[in-house]
């Protein structure tokens, strides 16, 4: 549904601030794509475009892609923006850049949800999810589109229900310029690990569209020109594990209808091998990668944490498990924990060799605002404001010592050859289980065709000719062309050159040691 139609036409900006370079937002596999510029389309700001008055025009700008302009400010009659911590101080920006043109500026989403006081200079703080706050906010904007003579907090009180959301609004976004497509069908997670804001900020009890919107989406977003994969942003995929076997052979027979164009991938709890049934209809889905918060392979750490649910199943055998539905593990690990010690890094490493997962997003231990991590840290005196800092975590071993731990561990994990040695295990291992496509016109499109060559073409010219790990390159690329693995050596050096650079610059010291630091650098990732 949408809000309801009112008489006064306001012109809304919807810009999305950019994001800084960060282990999670593949800048660096860019320039081997066809103008891919920026990760996923951000679903929230996407969301609240649809859920906008029918009669008010709706401009969106990702500044990820392209910077908000002048002549974007002086169309609008009010500026809508969302993001997470990590973008605050792009999203001040923008606040900035608004008020200098005199236009109200309202900021959502789940950083302004988690902590307000982030946000002194917007004009209205939309606390919560999509619900009775937004509504008060059209309405307000309806009444008087300049600037309130102080700040206006609205909070949802009264969520809307999942099965009324609207589509997001795909179609403003330039879908083809983006990495990953992205969806959601939960939001929610019954769990309390210690360090997430999840449970807090959306619950307990996951809440959910019907199949029926998840494939009207998914058509929207062919429509609308999404290539490649699709990433269920739910917090956790069988956080009910009842709606992740309804919806799947709904996604199977969309699959079919659509010749299985889309790769889907999804975030799960790694007790997902418990349940064969779920992995076995993922697999008929084309599920591809499966990310799981493993967190450390520390079963100490792992209780300290309120993980256990990550020790249902012995982790490895979790991971073979999955693997043998032909899914890929991408997995979360956790350094600077209570439980750390001398030795953590270098078993980290060996889980990493054991394990052969090619993508760890290994990140320092942050603590964020409603967390329970963040209310023991208090208690403790152990939160440090510090934007100098990797963390704002007191760590219980020395500071520097934790971040040479991570950097070392970057380092190690991401040397090209080790890295296509995992990736060789999985093309050996785990994509053999992957379902067989049947070859349908929608795959052999020339568009399909022309982006595989421009990305191979790249792939050989700025890896194989211009890079500075050709050697290792080479050896896994013969290996792939002679077995005719052009897809697999396509899909695995995108992700794989990104890991060895952005790794490189993490153990010099270049990059930030936590997807949610607030060592916030200037945003790195370009936009033009
Ligand atoms: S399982 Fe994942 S989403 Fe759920 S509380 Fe733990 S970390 Fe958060």
């Amino acid at each position: 549904m949408r809000a309801v139609s009112v008489g006064t036409v306001r012109h809304i900006l919807c810009v999305f601030p950019r994001y800084t370079s960060a282990f999670g937002t593949f800048e660096y596999a860019y320039p081997l794509t066809d103008g891919v510029q920026a990760f996923m389309p951000p679903q929230g700001l996407l969301l609240i475009a649809a859920y906008m008055p029918e009669n008010w025009p709706v401009r969106f700008i990702d500044e990820n892609i392209r910077p908000a302009t002048s002549e974007d400010f002086e169309w609008a009659d009010a500026v809508l923006v969302s993001g997470m911590h990590i973008q605050r101080h792009q999203m001040n920006d923008i606040c900035r850049r608004a008020h200098a043109f005199d236009l109200p500026v309202a900021i959502g989403g789940p950083s302004v949800s988690a902590c307000p006081d982030y946000y002194p200079s917007f004009d209205y703080l939309h606390v919560g999810e999509l619900g009775d706050a937004t509504d008060d906010l059209i309405a307000r904007l309806e009444r008087d589109s300049s600037r309130p003579n102080q700040q206006i907090v609205l909070k949802t009180s009264d969520r809307l229900d999942m099965t009324r959301f609207p589509i997001p609004a795909y179609e403003l976004a330039e879908l083809k310029r983006y990495f990953l497509g992205s969806i959601q069908y939960s939001s929610g997670c019954p769990y309390q690990c210690e360090f997430c804001d999840i449970p807090g900020l959306y619950g307990r009890n996951p809440r959910l569209k019907t199949p029926q919107q998840i494939t009207a989406e998914l058509d929207k977003l062919l429509e609308c020109g999404i290539r490649g994969s699709v990433y269920f942003v739910d917090d956790n995929f069988i956080g009910n594990r009842k709606a992740a076997l309804d919806l799947l052979p709904h996604l199977v027979e969309w699959q079919k209808k659509t010749g299985f164009v889309l790769r889907l991938s999804c975030e799960a709890t790694l007790n997902i091998a418990k349940r064969p049934e779920i992995l076995a209809g993922m697999r008929e889905a084309f599920f591809c990668t499966i990310f799981c918060g493993i967190e450390t392979p520390d079963p100490v750490a792992l209780k300290a944490m309120h993980k256990d649910h990550n020790m249902m199943v012995p982790i490895m055998e979790g991971i073979r498990t999955i693997n043998s539905f032909g899914m890929e593990v991408v997995s979360g690990i956790i350094l600077g924990l209570d439980t750390d010690k001398p030795e953590t890094g270098a078993h980290l490493l060996e889980f990493i060799e054991a394990s052969q997962i090619p993508l760890l997003t290994i990140n320092l231990l942050q603590a964020l605002p409603k967390t329970p991590l963040w209310d023991r840290l208090a208690r403790e005196n152990r939160l440090i404001e510090d934007e100098g800092r990797e963390s704002n975590v007191d760590f219980r071993r020395p500071y520097d010592e934790v971040v040479d731990t991570w950097r070392r561990c970057m380092g190690v994990a991401y040397e090209p050859a080790r890295l296509l040695q995992r990736y060789e295990y999985q093309i050996r291992e785990t994509y053999p289980h992957q379902i067989e496509r049947p070859s349908s016109r929608q795959q052999m499109t020339w568009p399909n065709i022309r982006l595989g060559l421009v990305m191979l073409r790249n792939i050989f010219w700025k890896i194989g000719i211009l890079g500075d790990y050709k050697l290792e390159f080479w050896k896994f690329a013969l290996r792939r062309l002679a077995r005719g693995e052009i897809e697999h050596l396509i899909a695995s050096m995108m992700v794989a050159h990104h890991l060895i650079l952005f790794a490189r610059g993490a153990s010099s010291g270049r990059q930030n040691a936590s997807n949610y630091s607030v060592r916030l650098r200037g945003a790195s990732v370009p936009a033009e």
